[in-house]
């Protein structure tokens, strides 16, 4: 059984558009979402539907621009420029979409006995998990072998074994992670739709759970579409620039 795992869309519909085009003949039975499927983007409408419409089990939790464009966050805590789009997503959003975002469950959830995930950490769904002290307690209230995360926007794993936290940092498209028995894993697949490991191309994980394998992916993408989207909706232009440095 093979599972796909997506995290921070954030609005960019040609980036999940090529993730799912490339993911086709991967056989993966199900879907997991990590959170921000919007916020930055300009296609938070067009997102959330090409998700709903997926024809396999869908696995969902919220990410902290999902609460804010839901209108459950009043956006203090963000910087300006999220601010601005979580907002701007927040009056574009259809009545339909922002009752589904609303609904989306807090994390951390899991499948028993196959993962858990959540957005931030394990230990609570806004912490950022970028070191490996970061990720002690978070591997700490782990409840599976793995959890996948996001919120980072950074491809990487973390793995407790007997000894020390190591970080693991995948450095091509393919390249994979065998789950180590006994231990504790959180893997991150990397966003969707912006990235920040200085890789611009959309990033997405296939779990294979009967060989205890992920695999990190990326795929090109119409960037100067989703540029040119951000652009025509006048949100904040390095929401555009950013998208191709990878930051
Ligand atoms: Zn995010």
């Amino acid at each position: 059984m093979r599972f796909l795992i997506l995290s921070d869309v954030h609005g960019n519909d040609p980036a999940l558009a090529a993730v799912l085009a490339a993911e086709e003949g991967r056989a993966c039975e199900e879907v997991v979402l990590l959170g921000d499927l919007v916020g930055y983007g300009a296609d938070p409408n067009r997102v959330i539907e090409r998700l709903r419409g997926l024809d396999r089990p869908l696995h969902a939790v919220r990410g902290n621009h999902d609460r804010l464009a839901a209108g459950l966050d009043d956006g203090v805590a963000f910087n300006e420029v999220a601010r601005a789009a979580g907002l701007w997503t927040r009056e574009r959003l259809t009545a339909e979409n922002r009752r589904w975002l609303l609904a989306l469950a807090a994390g951390p959830r899991r499948l028993d006995g196959v993962l858990a995930y959540c957005h931030g950490s394990p230990a609570d769904e806004d912490d950022y998990l970028f070191s490996r002290a970061d990720a002690s307690s978070a591997l700490a209230a782990a409840t599976e072998a793995v959890t996948f995360f996001g919120h980072t926007h950074v491809a990487c794993a973390f793995r407790a074994g007997a000894g020390e936290i190591e970080l693991l940092v995948p450095s091509a498209s393919g390249d994979h992670l065998d789950l180590a028995p006994g231990a504790r894993h959180l893997v991150n697949p990397g966003s969707v739709g912006q990235p920040r490991d200085h890789d611009p191309r959309a990033a997405f994980l296939v779990y294979d759970r009967d060989s205890g394998r992920v695999t990190w992916h990326r795929t090109d993408y119409d960037r100067a579409r989703a540029r040119s989207r951000i652009l025509e909706a006048g949100l904040p232009p390095m929401l555009a620039e950013r998208l191709e440095w990878g930051v």
